[in-house]
């Protein structure tokens, strides 16, 4: 049985699926209002069928009643003399059934054929009136029929019956049976105009249906149509929105995704361009070395030291293309979130970063202190975003290739800064003894390729700081750039707790 629903179920779904948008509409109103009109009108057809029934008996039982006590129908002289006209209601039929099963009626008023209800009644087995209905339904011999019991007065015997009654009057029925056929008739009537009136509500729902689903879907045609236009043209403009209703909401939500789209679309073309331009310079420089080597061996060749000068000097130009590709692929990955997140210990990410960049710059005076905290991210963004942090500390905080002292407090010859490295509660502060970022360039280090005046002198592309915004962001967290009061710049990662992050 469940089963079965189950599948009725399945089909009815599958079928509605398979339907446009618009005949569904139109199928459920007419659906919903044809259930209503049904239930209504079973409702209505058996409450009036009752209701005829119930008032037919009561007034053939009362009848009956009256004229058994009355006597003269129980007199068979009487009876049998009475014409159906006599009552002046031909569909009804009177009767007498005597207790040895025999029955007579007034002339030309046959009774129904009578069983063993009206006996019962007859041979006085019950003390009940018998109420039935007989005869097929619609049919010429369709009956109500009704016997209570009586006492009668055999023919021919009249006045032995009123001189002494107890001696002749014998036991009987009195049975009286009213045709149905008006009431079929009635009923037959309410059925046609209930179905009429249920096919009218029918038809009238799936007229109103079709309307308010071609007016309702006017809209979402218009929706559709601009974009199919986005995604033939590519032109991600906004549509024109009017009204508050949910397509208008629709539309607004379609517009704010084309405009998400349009933006990481300009993210993309912008790093596209900027990046062509970046990779330009190295490569422009790698090749300037080489054609320096070719023009030296055609005149005769360098000495082995210098060759050997310009071959360091391409390599590191072909390692600092490698690490702005490397940068590049990353910060081209526009996706909001990190995917393959995993549970990471971010002290022990901090605690590897500090060891590679103190053996870059051993120089330097370190301050670590890290409290264990877990995060859910990508161990190898996160690793890269901590070590731009530290590398820009330490690179900022001694003095440079040239010799030039970057570190204000120490600019004795003695090239000693010093980084501080916290992390505290998911808060990860890096401060150095640099100079520190002038203000200007404050709202600006985390921009792509951006680097100050100051730091054009040394290595580097203007990508790490970008990369470390993009990893905050990825994992759901956040970085801030500021001057330490006494100190170099500071900069503070936070991120959320693995806890707190929903996956
Ligand atoms: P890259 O990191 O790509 O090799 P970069 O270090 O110049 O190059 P970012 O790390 O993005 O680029 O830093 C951007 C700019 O912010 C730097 O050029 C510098 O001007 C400034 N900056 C970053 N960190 C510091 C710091 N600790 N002290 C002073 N200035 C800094
Ligand atoms: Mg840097």
């Amino acid at each position: 049985m469940a089963a079965t629903a189950a599948r009725t179920q399945t089909w009815w779904n599958e079928s509605l699926h398979k339907l446009s948008l618009h005949a569904r509409v139109t199928l459920l109103a007419a659906v919903a209002v044809g259930l209503a009109v049904a239930i209504v009108s079973v409702a209505a057809y058996i409450t009036v069928r009752q209701q005829m029934y119930q008032n037919l008996d009561n007034s053939l039982q009362q009848r009956a009643v009256q004229a058994a006590r009355n006597g003269v129908l129980t007199n068979l002289t009487n009876l049998q003399k009475a014409s159906a006209d006599a009552f002046g209601l031909s569909d009804i039929r009177v009767g007498v059934l005597g207790a040895n099963g025999e029955a007579y009626g007034a002339q030309q008023s046959p009774l129904p054929p009578l069983d063993e209800h009206e006996l019962q009644v007859a041979q006085e087995q019950s003390s009940e009136p018998s109420i039935r209905t007989a005869g097929a339904r619609n049919g010429a011999s369709h009956f109500r029929v009704i016997a209570v019991a009586t006492r009668y007065c055999p023919a021919g015997q009249t006045d032995y019956c009123s001189a002494e009654p107890d001696d002749f009057l014998k036991p009987g029925a009195l049975v009286v049976a009213q045709s149905l056929g008006s009431i079929d008739q009635t009923l037959h009537n309410l059925g046609i105009v209930l179905w009429a009136f249920g096919l009218i509500g029918v038809i009238g729902a799936a007229l109103a249906g079709n309307a308010v689903a071609r007016s309702g879907l006017r809209p979402l045609a218009r929706l559709t149509g601009a974009a199919e236009h986005v995604a033939v043209t590519e032109d991600l403009k906004p549509i024109p929105v009017t009204g508050t209703d949910e397509i208008s909401r629709l539309a607004v939500a379609f517009n704010a995704m084309l405009g998400a789209l349009a933006q990481s679309r300009d993210r993309q073309r912008r790093l596209v361009g900027d990046a062509g331009h970046e990779l330009r310079t190295p490569l422009t420089s790698v090749r300037t070395n080489l054609d320096l080597l070719a023009q030296a061996d055609k005149r005769g060749g360098l000495r082995s030291e210098d060759r050997q000068q310009l071959l360091d000097d391409v390599r590191a130009q072909m390692d600092e293309l490698t690490q702005l590709i490397g940068d590049l692929t990353e910060l081209a990955r526009d996706t909001p979130q990190v995917r393959n997140a995993e549970l990471i210990e971010l002290s022990n990410v901090v605690e590897d970063a500090v060891i590679k960049v103190r053996r870059r710059a051993p120089g330097l005076d370190w301050d670590v202190q890290l409290m264990p905290f877990p995060v859910w991210g990508d161990e190898r963004l996160l690793g890269r975003a901590v070590m731009n942090l530290l590398d820009n500390a330490a690179k900022y905080s001694v003095p440079d290739e040239a010799g030039r002292p970057t570190d204000r407090e120490h600019d004795d010859g003695q090239p000693r800064g010093h980084v501080a490295v916290r992390l505290l509660d998911g808060v990860l502060t890096v401060t150095d003894s640099g100079p520190g970022i002038a203000e200007a360039d404050l709202p600006h280090v985390f921009d792509r390729f951006y680097r100050s005046s100051e730091a054009r002198s040394l290595p580097g592309s203007g990508l790490g700081l970008a990369i470390v915004k993009h990893a905050a962001e990825q994992h759901g967290g956040m970085i801030y750039a500021r001057n330490a009061p006494g100190a170099g710049a500071q900069f503070t990662l936070w991120l959320p707790h693995a806890a707190t992050q929903t996956r």
